[in-house]
């Protein structure tokens, strides 16, 4: 047989990316309000007809339909395609990197979960446990096969969700009310599940810094106030993912100059 190259490979992965991302779409949709992710079919939010398969085609059907349903003519969400295009080329760069291997898996599923997450966090506030806790355990069970490792991964569960459980219960002590969400916690442990507990450091790190450089752009130009910020759960997904992918070299690099 053929060696296939690596480019097409990558392309070939990045397709079934932008199919996964699409499945993504129905739980970043379903999963708040409590509805099955497998059953029924998609439908129109606005005119309730059935998805037809051809109009369910990742960014293909988007771009067609110019965002709007066949129907009704209502838009659909830039959510649709934009997730289905992070799918794909979250999907071709780890096959790129990492190859066909077990820590390929562990990290597109905890990938797919980031995404999910930040996605859901962005629009409602919220974290669900139903992704989250499930999670902390599939990324432990496969730390015994692959990176980090189980004892690293063990530390990373408790230091992530001990970490941001103490934070929230000195919040609530200092300012009397509810700063991060439970869901927060929940979240960091599997990150440090999936990253082991230096990363997962890491990443607290790159989304307290995040977190921080958001909230003061938006304050100096008058958007808003600490209030209105974005849910700290998008700045811990987008920390991670960092984490993920240049947090060893960062830290490398960090640890030449001490
Ligand atoms: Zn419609």
């Amino acid at each position: 047989m053929n060696e296939t190259s690596p480019a097409v490979a990558a392309a070939i992965a990045g397709a079934f990316g932008a199919l996964v991302g699409s499945f993504l779409n129905v739980c970043i949709y379903r999963l708040p309000i409590g509805t099955s992710v497998v059953w029924p079919a998609s439908a129109c939010p606005h005119c309730r007809r059935e998805i037809e398969w051809f109009e369910n085609i990742p960014i293909v059907s988007y771009l067609v339909l110019r965002g709007r349903c066949r129907t009704c003519r209502q838009p659909i969400g830039m959510r649709y395609p934009i997730i289905e295009a992070i799918t794909a080329a979250m999907f071709a760069a780890a096959w790129w990197f990492y190859g066909p291997s077990l820590l390929l898996v562990s990290r597109l599923i905890f990938g797919c979960a980031l995404i999910v997450l930040f996605a859901i966090d962005l629009e409602h506030h919220l974290l669900p446990n139903v992704i989250t806790l499930p999670l902390i355990v599939v990324g432990f069970v496969l730390s015994f096969f692959t990176e980090p490792g189980w004892i690293d991964s063990l530390i990373g569960i408790l230091v992530g969700g001990g970490s941001l459980l103490l934070m929230f219960y000195a919040y609530l002590a200092v300012r009397k009310r509810e700063g991060l969400g439970m869901g927060d916690p929940k979240m960091l442990a599997m990150i440090g599940a999936f990253l082991g507990w230096k990363m997962t450091i890491v990443a607290l790190m790159f989304a307290s810094f995040a977190g921080s450089l958001f909230g003061v752009t938006m304050m100096a130009t008058r958007r808003g106030s600490l209030e209105s910020m974005l849910p700290f759960g998008c700045f811990l997904a987008v920390g991670a993912a960092v984490a993920a992918t240049v947090g060893p070299a960062v830290v490398g690099w960090y640890l030449g100059f001490l």
